[in-house]
């Protein structure tokens, strides 16, 4: 009987601990407020996820190119992406437990009486916080030496559209995608990495001529949707939620957020936006740049761009996984002491091992056949190998990291040169001949559907 668990934040916090996916920035100081960092599988997991997205966004598109732009940006970016002016969030705070809230995020009625949610103590007003870090370049504080850590990567990408255009020969309709670091001052940083100070962005802009823009903001909302279900989430914890009128940001026309849900109730995981004119009409204002477009498909004909925005978080993209990867299945029936497992099951590829390889004992020449096995494997997987301890316990080792196949060798591998194949989600077990291994594995990945 096959019972499953439910993904609390909690569990999903203290494995990514105990496995070694994300630690608490600064531990050992008594951590470093929204800001974790990643272990050996979160690293690797964050890697997949990036590289997956990158191929679906980059490599799969002719019209699609990529580039790393700085962090640090002219203050100017900032002024023209509205960034310095709007980019702030409602604050209040409490008089007498000293709580800080954003005043969107708390009842209605507690703003309008002026009464904290928690303590029932006076609020303050409410006032504008701006969520950039501001700090300086060079020696010498303020003035001319302010400067910004992104708050998005999109504007590294605006900045650069025409030099893309010139070394690149793109033509209309073309993108351009990122993968970087973004900072945002965040006041509530809970959930675990779900927001985050400092965190990853994975985001492409695509330029249309004008007009054309609503298709394509239709065509990107399907392939974005295309894209989770490839990455095999469940789809029917995903949605989307088209921005109201008073949400829109001030640079969009049409907003809609990809939103999954996560153990504390439905929440964005990624935004596509058509941002019209907006961005290249704000820095051809505020460089004196000309940021139009030459059509030569179109008799020269000029004119500024529209842009299709798809914005996902990686970090959270990383969170997102973990919750929908997360599994408890009961595996014996023992009265009071039912035995569970705990087990992950990301698609193979994005799993941060593909395939681990476990020598059935250390002795009699089986550690060094099974090393000579993954030898063969490491350079088209990633591999681990594990001779420590029972192999059972082995096996839950590894469905807790949430590795699809493990292959052990056993004192038969030494006979007739075959292997066990063991399946993570069916915890099925077949014979293999080693010859036909690495070409088994990669067939079952291309056939990975998710069952359970
Ligand atoms: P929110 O309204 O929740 O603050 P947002 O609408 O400002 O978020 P965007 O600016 O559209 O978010 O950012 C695009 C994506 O970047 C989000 O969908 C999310 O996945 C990710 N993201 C934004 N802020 C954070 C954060 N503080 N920590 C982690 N990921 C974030």
């Amino acid at each position: 009987m096959i019972e499953q668990g439910k993904a609390t934040m909690e569990k999903i916090t203290s494995l990514a601990k105990r496995r070694g996916f994300v630690f608490q920035s600064s531990e050992i100081y008594g951590g470093q407020n929204g800001a974790w960092d990643y272990g050996p599988l979160g690293v690797e997991l964050k890697n997949r996820i990036a590289q997956n997205w990158w191929k679906e966004m980059t490599q799969l598109h002719d019209e699609i190119v990529g580039i790393d732009a700085a962090i640090l940006m002219h203050p100017r970016v900032w002024e023209a992406s509205g960034h310095v002016e709007n980019f702030t969030d409602p604050l209040v705070d409490c008089k007498k437990c000293n709580a800080r809230f954003r005043a969107d995020q708390i009842p209605t009625e507690n703003l309008n009486e002026k009464k904290c949610p928690d303590c029932g103590g006076e609020l303050t007003d409410t006032r504008k916080f701006n969520l950039m870090f501001k700090t300086n370049i060079g020696p010498i504080e303020g003035g001319d030496n302010a400067i910004y850590l992104r708050p998005e990567t999109a504007q590294g990408i605006y900045v650069n559209y025409k030099n893309v255009i010139q070394s690149n020969r793109v033509k209309i309709p073309f993108g351009i995608a990122q993968i970087g670091k973004a900072f945002r001052n965040e006041i509530v940083t809970k959930n675990f990495i779900f927001r985050t100070c400092e965190f990853e962005q994975m985001e492409m802009q695509y330029f249309v001529k004008p007009g054309a823009d609503v298709e394509w903001f239709n065509e990107w909302r399907k392939r974005r949707w295309a894209y989770y279900e490839r990455l095999g989430v469940k789809m029917e914890s995903l949605r989307w939620r088209q921005h109201g009128p008073d949400e829109l940001a001030h640079y969009a026309k049409d907003a809609y957020d990809v939103e999954y849900l996560f153990p504390m109730g439905w929440k964005e995981l990624e935004g596509v936006h058509n941002r019209g004119q907006y961005d290249l009409m704000r820095h051809t204002q505020f460089s004196g740049k000309d940021l139009q477009y030459i059509d030569q498909d179109d008799g020269n004909k000029k004119y500024v761009p529209f842009i299709i925005e798809t914005s996902a978080g990686l970090t959270r993209t990383l969170l997102m996984l973990l919750c929908d990867a997360y599994d408890e299945e009961k595996v014996a029936e023992k009265g009071d002491a039912d035995d569970y497992r705990t087990v992950l099951r990301f698609h193979p590829n994005i799993a941060p091992i593909t395939v681990a390889v476990l020598p059935l004992q250390k002795k009699d020449g089986l550690a060094e056949l099974a090393q000579n096995i993954r030898a063969e494997l490491m350079n088209d997987f990633t591999t681990d190998y594990d001779q420590g301890g029972a192999i059972g316990r082995r096996y839950r080792r590894q469905d807790e990291a949430g590795t699809p196949f493990c292959v052990t060798v056993d004192y038969q591998t030494k006979e007739d040169g075959t292997v066990t194949l063991r399946f993570r989600d069916s915890m099925k077990q077949i014979r293999v001949p080693r010859s036909e291994l690495a070409e088994r594995i990669r067939r079952e990945i291309k056939a990975y559907k998710r069952t359970v």
